[in-house]
């Protein structure tokens, strides 16, 4: 069976509701973390926008309330997708690259983090921000806090650092893999649950058997489908995206020709 389509997500959040977990936004674990079973799910717009919204609708149907971080890009930032998700409940978030956009001028990114978050907050009143990884610049993102406080700005939390990672389980989808953390450049959190799962049913049956931890926050992207030719030609271009993100690491004429590739492909 095919793994991160809609239907294994569905499966994903029915097995947590028969198990008794209950679903939180991010910003609500912030502000009331909760001591029963507790699921944050939390979605990173990077691109295809549209299937967000596809995702966004399901979690609606089946009553769960999920949170959506949308970049700058155009990409990520559709204005209508933006709506709908608001009008369906769930929370919104801005995910922030300006150290990276700025090229590490930070008093340049600080002005546009400012001004983009008053972007965001024109559809929702955005107290979550997290940092897109930005795989080929050299600049991490969350070093704009080095200097400055999110919280000066509204901010309640940012996943990477308002959560404690020993006491809630992180699983993030990198790669079409719940276990393809070797692929992220920086998306990577330190957890002592010892727990390795790969597709999708190996969670649901760790569910079922009573055997997951009690708080989780899930990072699902939007590469989740059920049209049969955008699920192939995804995975296909996952497959070779990773590859080149492994072998950048070592090798810098790698790192140089996907830089080229990724830059190319956020102009079009
Ligand atoms: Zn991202």
């Amino acid at each position: 069976m095919r793994d991160f389509t809609l239907k294994s997500y569905q499966s994903l959040v029915v097995a947590f509701q028969r198990a008794g977990y209950q679903f939180q936004t991010f910003e609500e674990m912030m502000s009331t973390p909760s001591e029963t079973k507790t699921v944050v799910m939390r979605h990173d717009v990077d691109e295809l926008a549209w299937n967000a919204l596809k995702m966004a609708q399901l979690e609606n149907k089946l009553g769960i309330r999920a949170t959506y971080f949308f970049r700058i890009v155009k990409q990520s930032n559709v204005p209508e997708v933006i709506e709908e998700i608001v009008r369906l409940g769930h929370e919104v978030g801005y995910h922030y690259e300006d150290l990276a956009l700025a090229e590490g001028d930070e008093k340049k990114a600080i002005e546009t983090f400012k001004e983009n978050l008053a972007y965001f907050r024109k559809y929702y009143p955005v107290r979550s921000v997290c940092m897109h990884g930005s795989s080929t610049s050299k600049y991490d993102n969350r070093l704009l806090w080095k200097n400055h406080s999110f919280a000066s700005f509204g901010i309640v939390g940012e996943p990477y650092f308002s959560v404690n990672f020993d006491k809630v389980f992180y699983l993030t989808d990198t790669g079409f893999a719940w276990d393809g953390g070797k692929y992220a450049t920086r998306d990577v959190v330190e957890s002592g649950f010892g727990l390795r799962f790969h597709t999708t049913s190996q969670i649901v049956d760790c569910i079922k058997a009573g055997e997951f931890p009690k708080h989780v926050l899930i990072l699902a992207h939007t590469l989740w489908t059920d049209n049969l030719a955008q699920w192939y030609g995804l995975h296909i271009r996952e497959y070779f995206r990773n590859h080149l993100k492994m072998w950048s690491k070592s090798s810098p004429r790698i790192a140089k020709f996907y830089k080229m590739l990724v830059e190319m492909y956020w102009k079009k």
